[in-house]
């Protein structure tokens, strides 16, 4: 009877710090006895693969305890019942062992006060069990309704946080993810929730509201972000955006791949189908919970049997910039596309002209984009025209030189004027459909010496800065980024299977 009583003791007690032990480490709190965070972290260590199921067990193990917590009594009571036909299992058992009468015999007398069923299940009660669970707020929550959810009945924590000014701003945002500990009795213990108050923040705030013996106290911290390197890539089968989202790659990492070969690949017409990518990049975290995503690390793209690298290089007191992995910067005098490849651009309704008819009827590229979209010039130069001509409805035409000048039309708005001087990426207009367009797309032509030539035969010859390669540091940062897509390429290959 008590291996079984230990048993479930024991059991109850899974999620004690015993499992989880935090010895030895420094507790961000400064606090070193919160299992919740505790256990928190060491979910939020699991592979993401893995995470949900953990998460989802430990969800239901949790509506589990919360039934015995809630029937201490009736379930003391249950075990009693299994406890008596326990022993019957018992006999049985030894039966199987040496036959007790063979054995010598001892006789030792003991005196046992047995505690009564009503005394242990008391006792269970003055445990201190205590409850950890976490929520995503929602935009139509109350302090009760986020609570109840958390499964905890606690007015006066209700109270507490409804007067409390950083708790009311802390929870004012949606989607918001919650962790809170409770005690046997439904009262809330502890809560905390972290978020940033800009997009692009380094650092993140963290809101605490503790219990004490004097009551409810709220505090508002800030700490930096701690970056968190991971490793993906996936193979192109139907969209880029669709490979990504497959092996669960940020939009934005998906954004910063396709910008960071924006000047060797023309994502809306030369991404083919089978094309593979591996990306490393940094997941931003606050005690563990990723907040936000943050740059590329190094990429590698192999699209129609052409293999490009990039990796991310900072000098000290410099700007960082993105290079081959042999020290050549990645920019180029002229970009492969005048429109930002996005998730948008690249599923919309693509119907694009066969490229470079012999007829005189078409003589650009029509990228098909939402109206709205920007048009960006694909290199520095002077904008010579900028109005309506027939045809093409809004038109907006740049110089880059002598020789070399863009054309871009059927634009919905301009944003340039004639005779102003404009950097490589910088929006010339919007995408539209004024002029004969059958629908919102951005048409664009290449002219050198008036003749019309395709973009993107200009865009790979690369007539970037000089090698960066013998600067310091440069080789070894090199020779990391190919370990780490090496690695990166282990998961996308895992990703396929
Ligand atoms: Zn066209």
């Amino acid at each position: 009877m008590g291996t079984l009583e230990w048993s479930l003791t024991r059991w109850l007690y899974f999620k004690s710090p015993h499992l989880f032990p935090r010895a030895g480490r420094p507790s961000f709190l400064g606090t070193c006895v919160n299992t919740c965070l505790s256990m928190e972290e060491f979910v939020y260590s699991l592979p993401m693969k893995i995470r949900v199921p953990v998460l989802n067990v430990l969800r239901v193990l949790g509506e589990i305890e919360i039934f015995l917590l809630s029937y201490p009594r009736q379930c003391m009571a249950a075990v009693g019942m299994v406890l008596l036909g326990g022993g019957g299992g018992a006999f049985a058992v030894a039966n199987l062992g040496p036959d007790a009468a063979l054995l010598p015999v001892q006789v030792l007398t003991t005196p046992v006060e047995p505690l009564s069923l009503q005394e242990q299940a008391t006792s269970l009660d003055l445990h201190k069990l205590q409850l950890f669970r976490s929520e995503v707020t929602r935009s139509s929550d109350t302090p009760e309704s986020l609570l109840r959810r958390l499964s905890i009945v606690d007015p006066e924590a209700v109270s507490f946080m409804r007067k409390n000014g950083l708790v009311k701003d802390g929870l004012a945002r949606a989607g918001r993810n919650i962790s809170a500990q409770a005690n046997e009795r439904q009262q809330l213990l502890s809560l905390t929730t972290r978020w940033l108050r800009n997009e692009n923040d380094s650092v993140f705030q963290r809101l605490t509201i503790q219990r004490s013996a004097q009551g409810f106290t709220a505090k508002q911290e800030t700490a930096p972000l701690v970056a968190n390197i991971q490793y993906s890539g996936a193979v192109v089968d139907t969209s880029l955006f669709a490979a990504a989202d497959e092996a669960r790659i940020p939009d934005s990492v998906t954004s910063q791949l396709s910008d960071i070969f924006s000047a060797q690949i023309d994502f809306h017409r030369s991404l083919r189908k089978g094309s593979r990518f591996s990306v490393v990049y940094e997941a931003l975290e606050a005690d563990g919970e990723p907040l936000r995503t943050g740059k590329v690390l190094s990429a590698e793209m192999v699209n129609g049997g052409k293999s490009y690298q990039a990796m991310w290089f900072e000098e000290p007191g410099q700007k960082g910039d993105y290079y081959s992995l042999d020290g050549k910067s990645l920019k180029n005098t002229f970009l492969a596309a005048p429109v930002r490849f996005s998730r948008l651009s690249s599923g919309f309704g693509m119907r694009l002209h066969p490229l470079f008819q012999t007829q005189r009827a078409h003589l650009g590229v029509d990228y098909a984009a939402p109206t709205g979209t920007p048009a960006m010039s694909v290199a520095d130069g002077v904008v010579e025209f900028a109005g309506a001509q027939s045809g093409y409805g809004n038109v907006v035409i740049v110089k880059h030189n002598a020789s070399q000048s863009t054309f871009y039309a059927h634009l919905s708005h301009i944003n340039v004027s004639k005779g102003k001087s404009i950097k490589q990426g910088e929006v010339v207009g919007q995408v539209g459909s004024t002029g004969w367009a059958t629908g919102p797309h951005l048409h664009f032509e290449f002219r050198v010496n008036g003749q019309h030539v395709d973009p993107l035969t200009l865009a790979r010859q690369n007539n970037g800065p000089a090698s960066v390669a013998t600067r310091p540091g440069f080789n070894k940062m090199a020779a990391l980024a190919r370990t780490q897509l090496a690695s990166a390429g282990q998961m996308r290959e895992s990703n396929v299977q």
